[in-house]
């Protein structure tokens, strides 16, 4: 379930826990961190791409995606304010291993791929938090693979949905039919298909353009192990110690939340 923080201010999690356990490397770390505003389909970096900067975002979302040859793209994995996007450099990537578009705009921070790297020494809170992020991103991207090859297009849907929900403020997601059908991977008709099932139990409505999660226990039923799978993962990796961090997202009912429709 998301959770609720009304009238608070989305928060990138990994800084709040490197401030809640090192406030001292949290401090060093913004000194070089710039503050950014994401613009909607803005690509942060190219597949193949020089990994130079990393983005921890507040309330903008952003898509990691792998791009085919005749250029279509498929969602690998998702980021919000629970993580941050350019963790290779961490690993010492020269260069990106996949495209990363925003899906929703917002704000956040960037900061160089070096002085991540000068401050994520070993034995460090932020190596330590780094380590534990890129297990989970890890396990996003194989769980999005196995979804793939044996889960219901209809499940997927309603994952993916749920999945966004959580990263955002408000329960409307502009989202169009192609632009999810394209990230999925799956035909068009299947998410109209999908759309008008979960509209007719009650789960989200319907209108051009837009998806409103009416139900989220609704939207929960519908969905494939997938999703509980993957707030299980992180809720381990990043609730075990003295400091925790979570989902952000806050309920404000009637935000709009626009997904650039690329690839459609
Ligand atoms: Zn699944």
């Amino acid at each position: 379930m998301t959770i609720a923080m009304m009238g608070e201010r989305l928060e990138n999690q990994l800084l709040r826990l490197l401030r809640d356990t090192a406030v001292d490397e949290y401090e060093r770390l913004r000194a070089q961190t710039e503050a950014v505003r994401f613009a909607q389909g803005e690509v942060l970096f190219e597949a193949g791409g020089p990994a130079s900067c990393v983005y921890f975002q507040d309330d903008a979302i952003t898509a990691l995606v792998h791009v085919l040859a005749d250029g279509r793209q498929v969602q690998v994995a998702t980021a919000g304010a629970e993580g941050m996007v350019g963790f290779g450099a961490f690993l010492d990537f020269e260069t990106a291993p996949l495209r990363c578009v925003v899906k929703v705009p917002g704000t956040g921070y960037r900061l160089g791929a070096a002085a991540l790297r000068d401050a994520a020494t070993s034995g460090s809170a932020l190596h330590a938090i780094l380590q534990r992020y890129t297990q989970y991103m890890f396990g996003q991207a194989t769980r999005v693979a196995a979804c793939a090859s044996v889960h219901d297009v209809g499940a997927r849907i309603a994952t993916w949905l749920l999945m966004t929900h959580d990263r955002v403020d408000g329960d409307c997601i502009r989202v169009t039919h192609g632009f999810l059908a394209s990230l999925l991977a799956v035909r068009r008709a299947s998410v109209s298909e999908t759309a008008e099932e979960l509209r007719r139990t009650g789960a989200i409505d319907c209108a051009r353009g837009r998806l409103t999660i009416l139900d989220r226990p609704q939207l929960e039923r519908a969905a494939c192990e997938c999703y509980d799978s993957e707030r299980a993962d992180y809720e381990r990796l990043f609730r075990s110690g003295r400091a925790t961090c979570g989902f952000p997202a806050a309920a404000a009912p009637g935000t709009i939340v626009n997904i650039v429709a690329t690839g459609t």
